[in-house]
């Protein structure tokens, strides 16, 4: 399984973080090093510049989760990394709590699976 985060549409949530049975996330600050250390292409990784739709949408919802922080601090901020797509056994959890509809899926059959928010 291929797992990967449009960092660009990231709100930093850390939903995903928090479901994944496997540990396939990581949450890392904005400006880490390896903040791009997933498969996501190219136009998926972490710039500098967020998505403005998903930043209009999240920018000031309080629910107890830090949006579009640098940092992840107190259970959230920061940017979703998939590190352990490997792992991945499709339970389907993060895609239907991805705020940022920001995760996409690949299985080893090449079919391809998009979070849609709940
Ligand atoms: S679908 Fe895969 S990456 Fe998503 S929560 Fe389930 S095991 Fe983790
Ligand atoms: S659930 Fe989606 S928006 Fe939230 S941290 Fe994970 S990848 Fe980012």
């Amino acid at each position: 399984m291929k797992v990967w985060v449009d960092k660009t549409k990231c709100t930093g949530c850390a939903h995903c973080h928090d479901v994944c049975p496997v540990a396939v996330f990581e949450m890392k600050d904005r400006t880490a090093n390896d903040v791009n250390s997933d498969v996501a292409p190219p136009e998926q990784q972490w710039n500098g510049k967020i998505n403005p739709e998903v930043y209009a949408k999240w920018k000031d919802v309080q629910d107890g989760h830090r949006h579009f922080a640098d940092k992840y601090e107190n259970g959230s901020g920061g940017l979703s990394v998939a590190v352990n797509g490997e792992a991945c056994i499709l339970c389907q959890a993060c895609l239907i709590e991805c705020e940022g509809e920001c995760i996409t899926i690949v299985d080893d059959t090449g079919s391809e699976y998009h979070s849609i928010y709940k």
